[in-house]
C-alpha cells in the first residue's frame, strides 16, 4: 500500500478538526448557521496555516444535505464531492495560474447559471492576490453585483497587493501563524494514530522548522517518516534537515556559562559540517540566550519565542545559578556580534570569535554585591593580612544571590579564639544569631565596654531620654558601619517598647534603601541589642526628602551630586579602591 501524506490523510473535515484558527471558525460557524455568511470571504495568513482547508469546510456548511449548517455531515452527496474534490458546484481556482482577466470573465460568464444540484455555486479562488490589475476589476463587477447563488471565498498569504476596492466587499478573517505548542501536540496525535516512535525533541525540531505553517510540518513529518526505519530522534532530524538540535543550543549555552572555549568551537565545528548556515545558527543562539534571560526575570511562556513546553523547564534548570546581569551580558556582546557574521566573508571565524568575546569577559557583579563587598573591604581596611579582598571570582555562582563573604573581616584570628560560640558576620538573620547572654557576656561589669571587636560599646543607664538612647545606638552602629550610621544622620527615636523600637528618619532614597538592606537591617538591630542589652526588633520609617520647593532640575541634580560625593559609602570606595572621581550620573531620580 502505497504512503498517504499525513495533511491528506488527516485533512479536517470540520471546523472542529482545524488547528488553532478558532477564532475564524467559530464566527464562520455562527454565520452560517444564522444565515448571515457574506458572500465573498476572504481568508488571509500564511502559508500552510489553513485557509484553504476552512474554504472547502465552510463550502460544505453551506451546500450541505442536511444544512446549511456549523458541522457538515460528511455523509451526502455533496460532501463527499467536495472532499474528493470533485463538486460539480465547487470551483477550487488557483489565482497564481489564473490570474488573467480572460479567466476571471469565464468565472463571471459561468456563475450565472444556476447550481447544478447545491444551494450555492462556490469560487474558491487561492492566492487571490496574483491576479493581474483587470482581471481585478473584471471580478469587482461580479461582487458588487453577486447572482444570489454564488459565494466566493478567497485566500491569500499577501492580502496587501488585492485592491481595496475588492477588500471592502469581502469579509475578511485572519488564520494566524500556528503556535508551536499546537503544531506538536497535532503532530503527536498523529503520531500516535499511525504508531509511530518519535521523541519530544523530534517533534519540536520539525514544528520549529514549519514556522507556524502547519502543512509544512506535516511535510516535514511525512518526511521523517519514509525516511526513516526505526524511531525518529533529534539527531535524525538535524541530520535531515541539515540543521539545528536544540541540544546543541543548550550545549553552547552551557559551554560560554563554563567559559569553555574549547567546547564552543567543537560544537560551532559540528554544526558547520552539518551545512548548517552560520547566520541563521547564529540568530538561534541568540534566541536561545534571550530565553536563558527572559526565564531567569521570571518571564511567563507566551514571551518566550517558540519554546516548548518541556524546553522551558530545561532553560530554568540551566540559569538556576547564572545571574540576569551575566546572561544580559553575554546577550549583549552576541547581540552586537550579529550584523558582524552576517555581513562576514567568514561567518564561522567571526561567530568563534563572537563567543570567545562573551565568555572572556568576567561575570557582572551587582550593585548589591558591591556594596556588599565595600562594606566588608572598609572594615578590614588597615588590615594588613585582610584575606577578604579579592574580587570575586566564581563564575558559576550568582553574584546577585550569594551570600556575602561568611569570613568576618572585624574579626582577628585572637579575638576569634576568645569566643568561639560568636557567630560569623554578617548574617542573614540577627535574632537567630546572637542572644542576650552572649552580648552580655560582651560587657564589662560597669555596663559600659569593648565588644570583642575591640570597640567602644554604649549601654543602656537609667533614665535617658529617647534622644541620648538613640545617640548612643548610633554611635554602636557607627563603630559596626560608619556609612550605614550616616544614614540615620537625620533621625529619631520616637517610640520604645521591652523589645522593639521605631525609628523615624529622612534622607535620600538611596540611604532608605541600604538601610533596608538584610545585612543593614542585621548590623541597626545589633546596634540596639548591644545598647539594650536584649533582642529588640526594629522599625525603620524613612521619608525620602522633600527636595526644597522651587528648585529646577539643575539644582535638583547638583544636589544629588553633593550628596553622592559627600556620601561615607563613596569615600570608603574611593579609598578601598584607590579611585577618583570621574563622572556622577543619575540613573533614577528619586
Ligand atoms: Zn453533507
Amino acid at each position: 500500500m502505497s504512503y498517504q501524506v499525513l495533511a491528506r490523510k488527516y485533512r479536517p473535515q470540520r471546523f472542529e478538526d482545524v488547528v488553532s484558527q478558532e477564532h475564524i471558525t467559530r464566527a464562520l460557524a455562527n454565520a452560517v448557521t444564522s444565515g448571515r455568511l457574506a458572500h465573498a470571504i476572504l481568508l488571509s495568513g500564511p502559508r500552510g496555516t489553513g485557509k484553504t482547508t476552512i474554504a472547502r469546510i465552510l463550502a460544505k456548511c453551506v451546500n450541505c444535505e442536511s444544512g446549511p449548517g456549523a458541522t457538515p455531515c460528511n455523509e451526502c452527496r455533496s460532501c463527499q464531492d467536495i472532499t474528493s474534490g470533485h463538486a460539480a458546484d465547487v470551483f477550487e481556482i488557483d489565482g497564481a495560474s489564473n490570474n488573467k482577466v480572460e479567466n476571471i470573465r469565464e468565472i463571471r460568464d459561468n456563475a450565472h447559471y444556476m447550481p447544478a444540484y447545491s444551494p450555492f455555486k462556490i469560487y474558491i479562488i487561492d492566492e487571490v492576490h496574483m491576479l493581474s490589475d483587470s482581471a481585478f476589476n473584471a471580478l469587482l463587477k461580479i461582487l458588487e453585483e453577486p447572482p444570489a447563488h454564488v459565494k466566493f471565498f478567497f485566500a491569500t498569504t499577501d492580502p496587501n497587493k488585492i485592491p481595496i476596492t475588492i477588500l471592502s466587499r469581502c469579509q475578511r478573517h485572519d488564520c494566524r501563524r500556528v503556535p508551536l505548542d499546537a503544531i506538536i501536540r497535532h503532530m503527536a496525535m498523529l503520531c500516535e494514530k499511525e504508531g509511530i516512535d518519535i521523541s519530544p525533541e523530534a517533534l519540536t525540531m520539525i514544528g520549529r522548522e514549519a514556522e507556524g505553517g502547519i502543512r509544512d510540518a506535516l511535510s516535514l513529518l511525512d518526511l521523517m517518516i519514509t525516511s526513516a526505519d526505526g524511531p525518529i530522534s533529534a539527531d535524525r532530524v538535524a541530520d535531515v534537515l541539515g540543521g539545528l538540535d536544540r541540544q546543541s543550543l543548550f550545549d553552547m549555552s552551557a559551554a560560554v556559562f563554563a567559559q569553555n572555549a574549547g567546547k564552543i568551537i567543537e560544537i560551532i565545528d559540528r554544526l558547520y559540517d552539518r551545512g548548517q548556515n552560520m547566520a541563521k545558527l547564529f540568530a538561534e543562539f541568540l534566541a536561545h540566550f534571550r530565553n536563558l534571560l527572559v526565564v531567569k526575570i521570571g518571564g511567563t511562556p507566551d514571551v518566550l519565542s517558540d519554546v516548548s513546553e518541556f524546553e522551558i523547564n530545561a532553560l530554568r534548570d540551566q540559569v538556576k545559578n547564572i545571574s540576569s546581569t551575566h546572561i544580559n551580558q553575554i546577550l549583549d556582546i552576541l547581540f552586537k556580534e550579529d550584523y558582524t557574521i552576517r555581513q562576514s566573508s567568514r561567518p564561522k571565524l567571526a561567530m568563534e570569535m563572537a563567543f570567545i568575546r562573551a565568555i572572556q569577559l568576567p561575570p557582572a557583579v551587582s550593585i548589591d554585591a558591591l556594596i556588599e563587598k565595600i562594606d566588608t573591604l572598609q572594615k578590614g581596611f588597615g588590615q594588613t593580612d585582610s584575606d577578604n579582598a579579592s574580587p570575586p571570582t566564581s563564575q558559576d555562582t550568582d553574584p546577585v544571590t550569594r551570600t556575602p563573604d561568611p569570613t568576618p573581616s572585624d574579626e582577628n584570628p585572637a579575638t576569634k579564639a576568645t569566643t568561639p560560640g560568636r557567630p560569623d558576620y554578617p548574617a542573614p538573620s540577627f535574632e537567630k544569631q546572637l542572644d542576650s547572654h552572649e552580648i552580655n557576656e560582651a560587657l564589662t561589669p560597669s555596663g559600659g565596654g569593648v565588644d570583642p571587636g575591640g570597640r567602644p560599646v554604649h549601654v543602656k543607664e537609667p533614665g535617658e531620654s529617647l534622644a541620648a538612647s538613640w545617640e548612643k545606638i548610633l554611635k554602636n552602629l557607627s563603630g559596626e558601619n560608619q556609612a550605614l550610621s550616616a544614614c540615620f544622620s537625620d533621625s529619631h527615636l520616637i517610640e520604645t517598647g521591652k523589645n522593639h523600637l521605631k525609628v523615624q528618619f529622612s534622607t535620600n532614597q538611596f540611604n532608605i534603601s541600604y538601610a533596608g538592606r538584610d545585612t543593614s537591617r542585621a548590623l541597626i538591630q545589633k546596634a540596639c541589642s548591644l545598647y539594650f542589652g536584649n533582642d529588640i526588633q526594629v522599625a525603620l520609617a524613612g521619608t525620602v526628602t522633600a527636595s526644597a520647593s522651587g528648585t529646577n532640575r539643575n539644582q535638583q541634580a547638583r544636589l544629588l551630586e553633593k550628596e553622592t560625593l559627600g556620601h561615607p559609602l563613596v569615600e570608603a570606595a574611593l579609598k578601598v579602591f584607590n579611585g577618583k572621581i570621574v563622572e556622577i550620573k543619575i540613573l533614577q531620580e528619586a
